[in-house]
């Protein structure tokens, strides 16, 4: 049986027919069956331009049904579908073609010139575009090139995409996806979440990243439901759309800027089943107030670059605020101690390891970093700091990289940055370690203030004593207007690192 993604999606597709697949909000989009035969099409023009199984396809476009049937017709030829962060520079773009030796690059028609060149210095033989318009060379193409109705045949094992990471810890790294590892999760993600055809996904999140385009993208497939597309997070337009969705997967900011909105209501939600986040932590909060406003629990969930999704809240039963629930189905974990590797007894903090049919298979061209980080054992070392609770919902504690050691002792940044967040006039904060003479690392707080408070250095400070133990107390608090995050809400500690790296020098 050929085991390629795309001929199970291509069945689902068939038998949904002239059901909506993507609508857009100006009216656009396409219904099931002509999806499909537009996937013919587009793996004609892939075809057309020398793309054969096994070679990567980069694409670096804006947002539109169009991308998703290029993903498509990509898995369709047997290719592996590369999608790059739409906020790259033509540095990076440099970086990650020379990386993946793509056989097409696609970028918008704006950036042709800048790809050919980039393309011509890499060694990448083909450059085609695609606008938002549905224009550009690789449409021109597909209604030329002749269609292919054909499925290539694919092993479970064989790669349907490289993913880079979001690169908050260091430079990203391509994590190799199979056929079986996106497949896998779809298929548990529209059990888990019972995802069915009536659904309407509002979409509004980047699709070159796994929550977008893996999460959502192909839990609809597989589901046969149906997705808004959005260019991106507009309150205003969720709004609009709600009475006519049933489920919103978001990052936390999403939500953070739906609860402080007076639109949110029980009445404007009544039609949605479903809230999903995911990416970056949502706190308790946060979830506690969404739930005031809506009666709606929003289902807080975890996943990588390299595993997909792993822990999820349950969509029956509790869905614990500051928490990422329990393994999803043919999904294995284990806490370990940092340093010995051993599990950690119930309700300490250790490294969280994965390990399921969802686990990618290694780092595109990085044997060391695989090894390093996929045990022989099949666990993959996540690099995040997790507890589970007596009723075995598991909590992230922070990542790993995060961990502040001072003066020998660990200090967790989020148990810290939960308390100074309830100080009255704090918004938001970050912890962060910097490097500091006598203790190794200083514990320093960068706080952000809610709009029209004035915090002093001393109050946070004078508020956090007799609240946390000494070693975990800031030794500095610096004040932000924002913390810096990148397009996924996830809050870049490094940029903090290194702003504030001579403090204590
Ligand atoms: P890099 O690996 O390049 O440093 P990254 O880890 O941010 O970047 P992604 O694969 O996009 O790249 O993100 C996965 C990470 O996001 C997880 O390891 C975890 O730290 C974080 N994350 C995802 N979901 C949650 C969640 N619900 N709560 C807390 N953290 C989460
Ligand atoms: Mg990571």
């Amino acid at each position: 049986m050929n085991q390629n993604l795309f001929d199970t999606f291509a069945r689902r597709m068939r038998e949904r027919g002239d059901a909506d697949f993507i609508t857009t909000r100006q009216g656009k989009g396409y219904r099931h069956a002509e999806a499909l035969a537009a996937t013919e099409r587009l793996a004609g023009a892939l075809t057309a331009l020398g793309v054969t199984p096994g070679d990567r396809v980069a694409v670096q476009v804006d947002k539109s049904p169009e991308t998703i049937l290029l993903y498509l017709a990509t898995l369709r030829v047997g290719g592996v579908y590369l999608p790059l962060n739409t906020g790259y520079t033509g540095d990076e773009i440099h970086y990650f073609l020379a990386d993946a030796e793509p056989a097409l690059f696609v970028c918008r028609p704006e950036d042709v010139d800048k790809a050919r060149s980039i393309a011509a210095d890499t060694g990448c033989p083909q450059v085609a575009t695609l606008g938002v318009q549905a224009d550009g060379s690789l449409m021109e193409e597909a209604e030329r090139a002749t269609p292919r109705d054909d499925i290539v045949e694919r092993d479970a094992n064989d790669l349907a995409a490289i993913l880079y990471t979001s690169g908050t810890t260091g430079r990203s790294k391509g994590a190799m996806l199979t056929h079986r590892n996106l497949g896998s999760n779809a298929a548990t993600l529209v059990e888990a979440w019972q995802f069915s055809e009536q659904d309407r996904l509002i979409h509004a999140l980047p699709i070159f990243h796994t929550h977008g385009l893996f999460v959502a993208c192909n839990v609809t497939l597989m589901a046969g439901s149906s997705m808004l597309f959005l260019p991106k997070f507009d309150a205003d337009v969720i709004f609009e759309e709600m009475p006519r969705g049933t489920v919103l997967m978001g990052v936390p900011t999403f939500y953070t800027r739906l609860v402080q909105d007076p639109r949110l209501t029980p009445d404007v939600t009544a039609n949605m089943r479903l809230f999903v986040s995911g990416s970056a932590p949502l706190t308790a909060e946060t979830h506690q107030e969404f739930e005031a406003k809506t009666g709606h629990a929003i289902l807080e969930r975890y996943g990588m670059t390299e595993t997909n999704m792993n822990l999820s809240n349950p969509y029956d039963g509790e869905r614990r605020a500051g928490t990422v629930g329990m393994p999803l189905p043919g999904v294995e974990y284990r806490i370990t101690d940092r340093e010995t590797g051993e599990p950690v007894p119930e309700g300490e903090i250790g490294m969280l390891q994965i390990r399921g049919p969802n686990v990618f298979v290694g780092y595109w061209r990085m044997p060391e970093k695989t090894r390093e980080e996929l045990l022989e054992d099949g666990f993959f070392i996540t690099g995040d700091l997790a507890m589970v609770d007596e009723r075995g919902y598991v909590h992230i504690v922070g990542r790993d990289k995060d961990l502040v050691i001072s003066g020998g002792y660990n200090v967790y940044p989020k148990e810290v940055e939960q308390v100074i967040d309830e100080l009255e006039g704090v918004h938001e904060s970050a912890v962060i370690g910097l490097q500091h003479p006598d203790f190794g690392e200083g514990v320093t707080a960068v706080v952000v203030p809610e709009p029209g408070a004035t915090l002093s250095e001393q109050q946070v400070l004078d508020f956090l004593q007799g609240q946390l133990a000494k070693f975990k107390q800031p030794k500095r608090v610096f004040f932000a207007d924002s913390l810096p995050r990148n397009t996924m809400g996830k809050v870049q500690k490094n940029q903090l690192r290194d702003k504030y790296q001579d403090t204590y020098r």
